[in-house]
Order: C-alpha cells, then structure tokens, then sequence
C-alpha cells in the first residue's frame, strides 16, 4: 500500500473511530498488565480504499479500542461458567488453546464455533513448526470486541523482568524450561466476531472478506514477542528495560548502532528514519536469502509516525514477498499464506525462542 493511501485509509478511520488527538492520529493507548508494566498492545484494523476494497493494518490500538477489547473482557471471564480447552502441537513448541468466550457464543457457538477453532489450531499449528520448546504456550482466545474497528489483535498477556530485558510469558516459559506463572495465559488473543471472515485454512480471503488464518497468524506473532517498547514520544523504552526485540534494532545497515545505545533524542529520530533495522543473525540470514536481500532487515519506519504500524513490523515494500512478509504492518487481511514465513520465524530465533529439533532419523532395522 502506497503511504498516500494509508494516509486516505488513515484519515477514514479517524472519522469512524470518534474524537482523537488529529495531529498525530490515533493515540496510542496502554494497557496495564497483572505485573503493572504499561505496554502497547497491537491489532488489526479494517480500512476501506477510496475504491471500495478493503485493506487490514496492523498498528498499536488506541486507550479506546484496548478498553473496548480488554476491559470487558475481565468482566466476562469473571461470569463466563467454563473454558474449554485444546492441545495443539506440531513439529515444535506445544500450544494450549483456551476458547474463553461464553457457552454458546464465539469460538464456542455451535454452528460457527467448529469452523473458528478449526482456523485457529491451524494457526497455533503453524506456530508450532516454526519454534522449538517444550513448555506449552497458553492462548486465551476469545472472539469479543467493542471496538467496530478493531478486528483483531494480540498481546502478551505479561512481561517478566530478565537481566537485561523484559520478557514475554511464552518466551519466558521456553528460557526457564518451566512455565513462569503456573500454566496461566501467556497470550490474550481477540477476534471480532461482527466481521465476515474468510475461514479458509489457505489464508486467502474472498473478495471483500479477510481472512482468519492470515490475521491470526500475524497477531500470534506479536503475542509471542514481536514488538518494540521504544516511545516514539520519548525515545526511551515504555518498560523498565528493553524487549528481546528492542535489542536488536540498529539504525542504519551498519551494525553496531543499538537502538539501546543511543540518547533518546536520537531514537526519536531513529523510529522516523526510513532506517531502522533488525539485526539479530538469524533474521539477517532469512533476509539475505529473500528476493531484496539487505545487509540488516528492514524494519517500517516511514518518516510520519503511523500509530504503531512504524518500528514494530518489518518494511512493507522490501518484504512484499509472501515469503518473508507475515510480519508487514499492511495487507495483514490475507496474501495466501498459512505458515509463519522464514524471516518471521528467524527473528523468533533471535529473540530467544529455541529452534524447532530436527527430526531424528528412525532407528536403522537390525
Ligand atoms: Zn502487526
């Protein structure tokens, strides 16, 4: 999507989302989580072209859309009668799929519900193959919003504070080999059920649908830990310390440039430059290997702060390959694809995630 048209879609959805701050868009919210670390939390939004065609952005959800989202969601888990769970593992990290809507509602309707869990083990599946690890990671999954604009998003449910960093639940389960907060919920996940998803296992979506799979896919993503804390209104990182991922940012394609070691005026900079990269080894490597090959992988940084689409995902145009282009801020709707890409799972490596085992060859007949 060219940035003329996000601006176009921008600009529609500031009409429908109700009174904001129009200098600088939507105003990125915060949410609180049980450890009392303020965090963004990033979701998909629905926009629709000057042509009439539908395009999904990702970007970080307003204080309106994570009230919306989240804030009813605790009244609702504390009513709800019962959760049903669901064990989901692939070739790697085993997944426990928690479906805490109400009897009868959501992913626990009796006629939508078999076709939404379907869609959404595929997709915890697909995560699976793509990292290592054997402490299960706990998805509440639920398909309730009070934002119409929100139509999906994700994140982890809580931090934990490493060394040298702040950690997500689901990675912080991995590293320790034990689950950190006694098999709760390391991600919170949330669907829109007002909108017309394509469920297709694909990831494609009919016209004028968006697809499920492809969304989810992404959303998970963020969930598991693929997100910057920097403040764009600060430079300084939201948290105590720094995300596995904030580590890895560097400004420019040389090396040795740590978004962690620069003064925050310069990091306010950085996230506006057109030149912000990744540069954990595994993710270069990925990038290396795809069709516009960089010395570091690029990371969204358009010189206009775009609410939370900007230095949380990887650059639109160079990685508009399917490929490598799951974690793209646009398009989110859908592109076909059904697995977590090799750049996207790459730069879970380099966030900590352990490697998928490779399969071990049968035992020779005597
Ligand atoms: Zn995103």
């Amino acid at each position: 999507m060219s940035i003329r048209l996000w601006r176009t879609l921008l600009s529609l959805f500031l009409l429908t989302a109700g009174p904001v701050a129009l200098a600088d868009g939507p105003r990125e919210g915060l949410w609180v989580t049980p450890s009392g670390f303020s965090v963004p939390v990033y979701g998909t939004q629905l926009v629709r072209g000057a042509d009439g065609s539908l395009h999904a952005s990702c970007g970080r959800l307003s204080q309106e859309q994570i009230e919306a989202t989240y804030g009813r969601s605790q009244t609702v888990r504390a009513t709800m009668d019962r959760e049903v769970r669901q064990a989901v593992q692939a070739a790697g990290v085993p997944f426990t799929v928690v479906y805490t809507d109400p009897d009868g509602a959501g992913f626990n309707d009796p006629v939508v519900g078999p076709v939404r869990k379907a869609a959404f083990e595929a997709v915890a599946a697909a995560w699976s193959n793509a990292l290592g690890g054997a402490i299960p990671i706990v998805i509440d999954v639920r398909m309730e919003t009070d934002d119409p604009n929100t139509l999906a998003s994700a994140s982890p449910t809580d931090w934990v504070i490493g060394e040298d960093r702040v950690i997500p639940l689901a990675l912080a389960a991995q590293l320790n080999n034990a689950s950190v907060n006694d098999g709760r919920s390391d991600l919170l996940v949330r669907f829109n059920p007002n909108h017309a998803w394509d469920y297709d296992l694909s990831g494609n979506a009919a016209p004028g649908m968006v697809s499920f799979v492809y969304t989810a896919l992404h959303e998970v993503g963020h969930g598991l830990g693929f997100l910057s804390l920097f403040s764009h209104e600060t430079g300084q990182v939201l948290t105590p310390l720094p995300s596995p991922f904030d580590l890895w940012m560097n400004r420019s394609q040389a090396d040795g440039n740590r978004l962690t070691a620069r003064a925050p005026e310069q990091v306010l900079e950085d996230l506006r430059s057109g030149d912000l990269y990744f540069a954990g080894p595994n993710a270069v490597q990925a990038g290396l290997a795809s069709v516009r090959p960089l010395p570091l992988v690029k990371l969204y940084a358009p010189a206009e702060w775009e609410p939370g689409s900007s230095a949380s995902h990887v650059d639109q145009e160079t990685y508009s390959d399917p490929s490598v282009g799951l974690m793209r801020p646009s398009d989110v709707g859908g592109i076909g694809a059904s697995v977590v890409d090799a750049l996207t799972a790459a730069v879970m490596l380099d966030l900590g995630y352990p490697a998928v085992a490779p399969v071990v060859a049968s035992a020779s007949r005597r």
